[in-house]
């Protein structure tokens, strides 16, 4: 991060009627919420100072990034901290790799894009994911069969309770399928500042995900060529929260035991199965919330994508309440059916 002459910029008080001094956070299932504060960092020190704030204030600070996978209640009795830092710079330039570390501030697609622009190769399958680089080892992002901690070396950051700076090696991140530490024993204790990222400066296009290899065919094709059809794929299936206010997947794919799996294809033979490691299945969430007949199924304010079962939109003037009411609704009746229980992806916040 830039040891800048900024100082951290704290959104003052915007009255807002029903809650007081408060600040608007905005977020892609367009939900309304009010924090008490939002703190801008730019540097490490600036993070201390917002400690101190906090201290004095008694109340929690939480991180926050673009806020496309998270369910914001109407009011955050908090400080939001969010990093402004979008730098980009190369730590080391060899003859196949090259090391970048990038500030958690910087948006995640337009990494993707530079990054292929200027010949590093690796981060072309996850294009258009919405959200900072801040947040990608939070849930280990991924898609189209590549994810975040393929590239990791180190999580840079500030221990929001002892105020230290601390620097993660990828082991110490714990990542597993769309998990890591950070949303685990380190939720709301760590500010990511920044990541180190290994690209290669050789092509090794990875068109394994079915979808891909449909439309790019068997042969070779280039990087570019990746990132361009998972744009188009994606802007083709998933609806644009700008229009549909969502926050992507909204439930994870359940991992089942080989007996759970045997009872559910007794009952269910079409089911679209992933075979894991150690006797474990992946199986499709979109699949059962599907075929328990709830697509386009909506409660007050929220519904079930027409356009993908696995993603859950309002129409813009949502509470959290609503979406947790379908979310709810969505989970009981794929139990009922199926006897799987269903996992919320986003963070959901009381
Ligand atoms: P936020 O939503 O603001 O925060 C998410 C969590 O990360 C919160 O718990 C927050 O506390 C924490 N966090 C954020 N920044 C920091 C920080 N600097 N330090 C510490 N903690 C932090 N996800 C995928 O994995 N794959 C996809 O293909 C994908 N597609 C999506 C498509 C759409 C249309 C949408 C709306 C979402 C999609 N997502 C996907 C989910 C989401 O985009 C990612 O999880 C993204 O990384 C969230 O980034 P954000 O900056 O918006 O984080
Ligand atoms: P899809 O191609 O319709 O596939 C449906 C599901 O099957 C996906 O969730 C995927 O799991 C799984 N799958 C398909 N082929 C697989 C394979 N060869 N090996 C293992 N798993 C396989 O998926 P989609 O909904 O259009 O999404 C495309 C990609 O973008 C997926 O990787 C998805 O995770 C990602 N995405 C994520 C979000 C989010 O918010 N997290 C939102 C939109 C899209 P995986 O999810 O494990 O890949």
């Amino acid at each position: 991060m830039r040891n800048s002459a900024h100082h951290p910029r704290i959104h003052w008080l915007i009255n807002l009627p029903a809650y007081g001094h408060a600040v608007s956070i905005e977020n892609t299932l367009a939900l309304p919420c009010a924090a008490r504060r939002l703190i801008e960092v730019f540097s490490p020190d600036d993070v201390r100072s917002a400690i101190a704030w906090a201290k004095e204030a008694d109340l929690p600070l939480l991180p926050l990034g673009g806020g496309s996978n998270v369910v914001l209640p109407p009011v955050l009795e908090a400080g939001v901290l969010k990093v402004k830092d979008a730098s980009v710079k190369v730590l080391a330039d060899k003859r196949d790799s090259v090391l970048l570390r990038v500030g958690a501030g910087k948006n995640w697609h337009g990494l993707v894009k530079e990054t292929l622009q200027n010949g590093y190769f690796g981060l072309e399958n996850l294009a258009l994911i919405p959200g900072l680089v801040g947040a990608a080892p939070v849930q280990n992002i991924g898609a189209y069969g590549k994810e975040f901690a393929e590239f990791v070396l180190a999580v840079h950051g500030v221990d929001l309770e002892t105020a230290a700076s601390q620097t993660l090696t990828a082991d110490d991140c714990e990542f597993t399928y769309r998990s890591s530490v950070f949303k685990q024993r380190l939720q709301d204790r760590f500010l990511i500042s920044a990541v180190d990222i290994r690209l290669s400066k050789t092509a090794q296009p990875n068109i394994d995900y079915p979808v891909l290899k449909t439309r790019l065919g068997e042969g070779s094709v280039s990087a570019q060529a990746v990132f361009d059809a998972v744009v188009a794929i994606r802007r083709e299936r998933l609806p644009d929260p700008l229009q549909y206010p969502n926050a992507g997947s909204f439930f994870k794919n359940p991992i089942v035991s080989h007996q759970q799996l045997k009872i559910l294809q007794d009952s269910e033979a079409d089911l679209p199965v992933y075979p894991l490691a150690r006797g474990k299945y992946k199986v499709s969430a979109a699949w059962l919330i599907e075929r328990a007949g709830l697509r386009g199924f909506s409660c007050k304010a929220a519904a079930v994508s027409q356009q993908h079962a696995l993603v859950l939109v309002t129409n813009g003037r949502a509470k959290q309440s609503d979406v947790i009411e379908l979310a709810q609704h969505i989970c009981d009746a794929v139990y009922d059916r199926f006897a799987v229980r269903l996992e919320a992806e986003p963070r959901i916040y009381d």
